[in-house]
């Protein structure tokens, strides 16, 4: 049976190897790259795909995506940092963002507690936060976890945890529906939720 060449073909098992991506997708790509792109373009491609293994980090203090040790949000001296904002994943602080509302700083934990994928709190970006905490510039806590079952278990947890320090804590996730990831949130919604937002009990 007659098969691509082996270039061809490795291309495409790349290509299809991506999230979303079946094997007619991963051909039209291949065969795009065959015919369409240079060998700067295809130069540029790896170099940024090399870079985003190589340069980017997580911030020191929050957790962050960052070129540097310090991510440029918690380097922002005209931000609240007594006020930080708990969220499950870098992606959410994006759409937080794009409200241009908040003005405090954030806490990315790297997912949420999930019992049926065996991530518990140890897997998760929590002793940082807890030390943040103890610094004690800390006058508020937004737990901004997903409004889903590993979300609010993972809201729940910290709140046991942090009830043993004086700060005010509160929880979004008013006007998100159930089960909704803060991704996927309009941005009135968003807003809304963040507004929304009232003390944990
Ligand atoms: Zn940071």
């Amino acid at each position: 049976m007659y098969k691509y060449p082996q270039s061809i073909l490795n291309l495409i098992n790349s290509f299809a190897s991506l999230p979303g991506v079946g094997n007619k997708t991963a051909e039209r790509y291949a065969f795009y790259v065959l015919n369409n792109l240079n060998i700067e373009d295809i130069d540029e491609f790896v170099t940024n795909l090399k870079n985003v293994k190589e340069n980017i980090k997580h911030c020191k203090i929050c957790g962050n995506l960052s070129e540097d040790d310090i991510c440029d949000i918690c380097k922002d001296s005209k931000r609240d940092h007594s006020i930080v904002m708990v969220v499950e994943n870098e992606r959410d602080v994006l759409s937080l963002e794009k409200l241009d509302e908040y003005k405090g700083v954030y806490h990315i934990l790297g997912g949420a507690i999930t019992f049926s994928k065996g991530i518990s709190a140890a897997d998760l970006n929590i002793d940082s936060l807890i030390n943040r905490v103890k610094e004690g510039q800390i006058k508020e806590i937004i737990l901004a976890t997903n409004a889903t079952l590993e979300g609010e278990t993972t809201a729940r947890y910290l709140k046991e945890l942090l009830n043993d320090y004086e700060i005010k804590i509160s929880r979004i996730a008013y006007g998100l529906p159930v089960g909704q990831d803060l991704v996927y949130a309009d941005q009135m919604t968003l807003l809304k939720a963040l507004e929304g937002r009232r003390e944990y009990k």
